[in-house]
């Protein structure tokens, strides 16, 4: 039987691939406007950055890695061998601690230094059980600001976002903004241990996952989707009462800036988000489909302490990434249809064989003055070509024929109109370009 791609993986033909080309365009024309620059790390990142960064207790580390070994260190560690942990590597399964990375190898914010804004696009990696909008292989686009706690950083990172979804074409009644804040390291060990004691308390209507993770990340607890867990919960101590005052003041100045810039937002003590470096702000936007299990499109928070845990100066952060597979599903569900791409805007069609060296010179020729165009390479007939053209979407197509050609002529026709006209052979590209334009 033939191969298939991996399961969970998708692969995108050219109207889509040209599509998410677009959408990464778009997003770059957005954050532009707010000071960010593109960043592309690799794909394949040191395990421990992710043990290190996103944390051990995660179900993205504990679960959803996909590691890589080379062949020669799988057989060394299969053999019961030991295996140095520079060489144990993972696909990356979220982007930011990749660019935190990055921003300390390179110390891209010195001390005192303004704050760097970057952004990346491309395929993150986690083990999940696939479904309609849940992959192992998926696209995220991201943003990350390191070097300044100011609350202006988190709210104009949100307001971004919320521009992008508008940019692209996602109603904004069919989306929903989510905002919480976690504390930080002087209010939140005091809360977790205050939930974590409050789930003990509730042993015996917990589900295992809940018991399991108490111990470890007690707060994941409010993300289960077990309806016992979630009846349990909605009583837990809520960390809008625990918060310390710096960060009660960081979380309102947020909200105070959201609200000034007129975006709407539901207050939700249940998000938590599933990686461990979050501090202070987070936040999701959501669909409002009830039907649909994956309804987050994007979401993220700040993590002052993330560039610590990776072995970096104190550095604080803050960064968002985008599901582009559930924006792509949410703008179909609104009625969206992906353009047709076209492969050319001009196919020369040659009458016989003899004008193939011709049209082979003539296709350069338009190619160099900046016109998509293509010709048959499989001496088809005329008749086929035509259709051939049709297929491509090509707009015009060029009739080469040895009498016209004698004549220094040829034959465009528009292929919307069927209209023909003769035009000089040598004017030929610049005639082209006044039809497409
Ligand atoms: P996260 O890094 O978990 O905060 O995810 C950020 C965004 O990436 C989510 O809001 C989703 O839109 C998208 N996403 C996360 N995991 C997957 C997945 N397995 N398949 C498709 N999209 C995903």
């Amino acid at each position: 039987m033939a191969i298939t791609k991996p399961v969970g993986t998708k692969d995108m033909l050219p109207e889509e691939a040209t599509f998410w080309m677009a959408f990464q365009e778009t997003a770059a024309d957005v954050f532009g406007r707010y000071g960010y620059q593109p960043i592309v790390t690799p794909v394949l990142e040191k395990h421990e950055l992710f043990v290190r960064g996103i944390g051990e207790a995660t179900d993205v580390v504990s679960k959803e890695m996909f590691q890589a070994l080379s062949d020669e260190n799988l057989n060394i560690l299969a053999s019961g061998g030991h295996v140095k942990s520079k060489s144990r590597l993972a696909l990356r399964p979220e982007g930011t601690a990749g660019v935190v990375r990055a921003v300390a190898e390179y110390n891209l914010v010195a001390q005192g230094a303004a704050p760097v804004k970057l952004m990346y696009a491309g395929p993150m990696f986690r083990a999940e059980r696939p479904q309609e909008g849940r992959q192992r292989q998926f696209n995220q686009i991201g943003i990350e600001c390191l070097g300044a706690d100011d609350p202006s950083v988190d709210a104009e990172g949100i307001i971004m976002l919320m521009r992008f979804y508008r940019e692209l074409g996602i109603p904004s009644e069919s989306i929903r903004l989510l905002v919480n804040s976690m504390g930080c390291e002087k209010c939140r060990p005091a809360y977790r241990d205050s939930v974590k004691a409050y789930i003990m308390e509730h042993a015996d209507c917990m589900c295992e996952d809940c018991l399991r993770r108490a111990e470890i990340n007690p707060l994941r607890a409010f993300d289960c989707k077990n309806e016992a867990c979630r009846t349990v919960m909605e009583s837990a101590p809520r960390i809008s009462e625990a918060l310390c005052d710096d960060c009660k003041s960081h979380y309102q100045a947020v909200k105070d800036y959201l609200d000034a810039a007129g975006l709407e937002y539901v207050e939700d003590y249940k998000l938590v988000r599933g990686l461990d470096y979050y501090t202070r702000t987070v936040f999701e936007v959501q669909t409002v489909d009830a039907n649909n299990n994956q309804n987050a499109i994007g979401g993220g928070g700040r993590y002052d302490k993330l560039m610590q845990e990776i072995g970096g100066a104190a550095t604080p952060g803050f960064g968002f990434a985008l599901g582009y597979e559930r924006c792509l599903l949410a703008l179909k569900a609104a009625g969206y249809e992906m353009p047709k791409v076209s492969a050319c805007d001009l196919f020369i069609a040659c009458v016989n064989d003899e004008v193939r060296a011709r049209a082979f010179a003539l296709a350069q020729e338009a190619r160099d003055a900046g016109v998509r165009c293509d010709f048959d390479h499989q001496s088809r007939s005329l008749k086929s070509q035509f259709k051939l053209a049709d297929k491509l979407g090509s707009r015009l197509v060029a009739i080469l024929g040895p009498d016209e050609l004698a004549e220094g002529k040829v034959k465009i026709r528009d292929m919307a109109n069927h209209e023909e006209s003769m035009v000089d052979l040598d004017a030929i590209v610049e005639a082209v370009k006044g039809m497409l334009a």
